[in-house]
């Protein structure tokens, strides 16, 4: 799992374009998922994405993805679930202050930030602070709402 997550900070510019087109054809969905109604589709969507995103980003389904704006890494590994950048305990090794065999979340962010077109102004960018109600929920749905003008 963890070199897989590692792969994917390496491989962060192209997994960021396969998105973009995947969110362009999640969206375009839109008709479909409106018929079905956006809370039924809400568990199978929840299923492939957790499925997917777990795979390659060790994704805890936040429900608010954040993966374009931190390198395609996911901040929610940190053991301290911070969103905006590290904490001040950083071993010199870019290791966890908590956990010292794992990474610092955020020394793989940079990395994967630095291969990203806008990576590097997109990790500066504050995130706003996360709502908790929206945990286990659909990142996926919640863009296809907002482009829907349901939420
Ligand atoms: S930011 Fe949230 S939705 Fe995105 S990969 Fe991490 S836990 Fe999953």
């Amino acid at each position: 799992m963890a070199s897989l997550k590692r792969w994917s900070t390496r491989h962060a510019n192209g997994l960021e374009a396969l998105y973009r087109r995947f969110e362009a054809g999640f969206v375009a969905l839109n008709p479909l998922w409106r018929r079905f109604g956006f809370e039924r589709a809400e568990g199978p969507v929840v299923a492939v994405e957790q499925a997917a995103k777990g795979l390659l980003f060790d994704c805890r389904m936040c429900g608010q993805c954040a993966l374009s704006a931190t390198g395609m890494t996911c901040s929610m590994v940190c053991p301290k679930n911070l969103r905006n950048g590290p904490c001040g305990g950083v071993r010199q090794d870019g290791h966890c202050e908590v956990d010292p065999d794992m990474v610092c979340v955020w020394t793989e962010a940079w990395t994967g930030a630095q291969t990203m077109r806008d990576g590097v102004a997109r990790i500066c960018e504050a995130q706003p602070p996360l709502d908790w109600r929206l945990a286990g929920r659909s990142s996926w749905l919640a863009v296809a709402r907002r482009a829907a003008g349901t939420n």
